[in-house]
């Protein structure tokens, strides 16, 4: 058979996932919470399984669950979108990137993306006959260069994908930032899809810098977010796509066909419980900086390196003093099989990655005892 995907092999996070079960590390690797969401979020499921909420839901998503969501955007970004014409519910920020790149992207478009960049932009680009153009974000500060970006805009661009708070990173995009694209894009037929999935995950009193708050470059712009992230249920798979009338119009029509809408008992869940616990997402910043500061307080006892993540749940650190014989795929094995700690290695997130990467990424989204444990087996390296 000759494949559609020809350079696609086993994701990293499957193959370090396995290798950590496999050999019994503690995995901070793959990134997802190893405690649960509320309990009150998880009753909410069963009351609606139990209840009779298990046949579909509506495709563009459950209404209570699209207000919901549509009243948290009014109180964050102030901006009111239309929970009917604006919103939709997907099974995973996944699926709505992969909807949001297929509603628009057509054979010979560009699509510029930013390495280290997640892991399904490319995919979803090919298989809508796009190419992506890689354009390097530079430890450590791994900031937009802006001539590089300028460099690879061409009438062939079709769309920019953004990803802030970024993975593997952990550095965010600011309003300035968003200012200065929106200069640069001006006037251009370039959409934007902004991977926003850790929205709520912004550290040391900084506000998330939405593109739902930028009049200009909402007008043109897929946000994405995920339930998985902000209510610690990854395995749930649902996220959703906000974006203007005629663009969520364009992307319903995939969506439609991909799946046609998500699992409805856990949107009757999130529903219930964003109407009666909104406090939950003003209140992660703090859980999840108290866990980056217990990791990092540790790690500091090691012979890693790093800057302070300023969001999501991931850390980096460079491993230079330590291995430096070893490129980031043996570091990560040799620390799984060595020393009980899975991690991602950056490489793999890049094009081209640059010379002399020594940076690996830790999720810290993890119990205490977990986080502890983990420090000290790498304190000894
Ligand atoms: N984008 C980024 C940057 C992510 O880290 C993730 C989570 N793996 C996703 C999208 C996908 O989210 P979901 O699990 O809701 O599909
Ligand atoms: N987003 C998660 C990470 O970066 C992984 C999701 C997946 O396994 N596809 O670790």
């Amino acid at each position: 058979i000759q494949s559609k995907l020809p350079n696609v092999g086993t994701t990293i996070f499957t193959t370090m996932s396995q290798l950590a079960a496999q050999t019994g590390a503690l995995n901070l690797s793959q990134g997802f919470p190893d405690f649960d969401g509320p309990d009150a979020l998880r009753e909410a499921v069963a009351r609606h399984v139990m209840n009779g909420h298990n046949q579909y839901a509506p495709m563009p998503g459950l209404p209570a669950l699209r207000e919901q969501i549509a009243s948290k955007v009014a109180r964050l970004h102030g901006r009111a979108v239309s929970a009917g014409d604006e919103v939709t519910v997907t099974p995973g920020a996944t699926q709505a990137i992969f909807c949001a790149i297929h509603a628009v992207i057509r054979p010979g478009d560009e699509v510029i993306v930013f390495d280290p960049c997640y892991d399904s932009y490319e995919p979803a680009t090919e298989l809508a006959g796009g190419r992506c153009v890689h354009v390097a974000l530079t430890p450590p500060s791994f900031a937009i260069d802006w001539q590089q970006l300028t460099d690879a805009l061409s009438p062939r661009t079709r769309m920019i994908i953004l990803n802030s708070p970024h993975n593997p990173s952990g550095t965010l995009i600011g309003r300035a930032e968003l200012e200065r694209l929106a200069e640069l894009i001006r006037g251009r037929d370039i959409y934007l899809l902004s991977d926003e999935v850790y929205e709520h995950l912004v550290f040391d009193g900084v506000s998330h810098a939405s593109v739902l708050g930028h009049e200009e470059l909402y007008q043109r712009a897929f946000v994405v977010s995920s339930f998985g992230k902000t209510y610690h249920v990854t395995g749930w798979k649902t996220g959703y796509v906000i974006a203007p009338p005629a663009l969520t119009a364009e992307l319903r029509k995939v969506h439609q066909y991909v799946s046609f809408c998500g699992v409805t008992p856990l949107q009757y869940a999130l529903a219930d419980f964003m109407a009666e616990h909104p406090e939950h997402v003003d209140a992660l910043p703090a859980f999840y900086q108290a866990k980056r500061d217990l990791f990092c307080d540790l790690l500091a006892k090691s012979r890693f390196a790093f800057t302070r993540a300023a969001g999501t749940y991931f850390q980096l650190a460079d491993y230079s003093a330590i291995r430096p014989d070893l490129d980031d795929v043996a570091m990560a094995q040799w620390m799984t099989r060595e020393h009980g700690v899975a991690t991602i290695p950056i490489s793999v997130f890049y094009q081209s990655p640059p010379e002399d990467l020594k940076l690996v990424r830790f999720c810290f989204a993890k119990r205490e005892d977990t986080l502890r444990q983990a420090a000290e087996r790498l304190a000894v390296l």
